[in-house]
């Protein structure tokens, strides 16, 4: 696990029991009991959850299904608001070059180390204003945009200079 989740594990734990964050955090609903403690303990990480996601971590487990913590709703990423929608592909690659590219650089250097792709999916959710979708095998971006999709693409050559590529709509 990150240091960056267990942070935000810890800053939800002491939410919950503050009772400044009252929804499931798994699933998201509002179906706690007000009593924090006669909820269901999480397998995953020292959070309380609700009893019907509680059940379903016993079966997930019992079939020896894994399921990240970046499925859980008080996980998913803060996207930033973009008009790339609104935007041809070649607007956009221009605006992704001057905006974006030290963020995806750094973003793919991370995941090249062997750093956990949920995290990096994560990050690059939160960080780059447009992004869709992000995929790890093989690594690539998509972006949206007025006239379909934006595919960016990443290399590292033996002197370690970084290559992007994008194939415009
Ligand atoms: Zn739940």
């Amino acid at each position: 696990m990150t240091e960056r989740m267990k942070k935000a594990l810890l800053d939800l734990k002491e939410k919950q029991e503050k009772g400044l964050y009252t929804l499931c955090p798994r699933c998201g609903r509002d179906t706690m009991k007000p009593d924090l403690y006669t909820n269901a303990l999480s397998r995953q990480a020292d959070l309380m959850c609700c009893d019907s996601c509680g059940s379903e971590e016993a079966i997930l487990a019992f079939m020896n299904k894994p399921y990240s913590l970046y499925q859980w709703a008080a996980f998913q990423p803060k996207k930033p608001a973009s008009d790339f929608r609104d935007r041809p592909g070649k607007e956009v690659w221009a605006i992704i070059c001057d905006r974006q590219a030290i963020t995806i650089s750094n973003l793919y250097r991370r995941f090249r180390r062997g750093e956990d792709p949920e995290e990096i999916r994560f990050l690059a959710h939160e960080q780059c204003p447009g992004l869709i979708d992000l995929w790890t095998e093989p690594y690539h971006m998509k972006y949206e945009c007025s006239d379909g999709p934006l595919t960016i693409t990443f290399s590292l050559d033996a002197d370690d200079t970084l290559s992007m590529e994008a194939s415009l709509p």
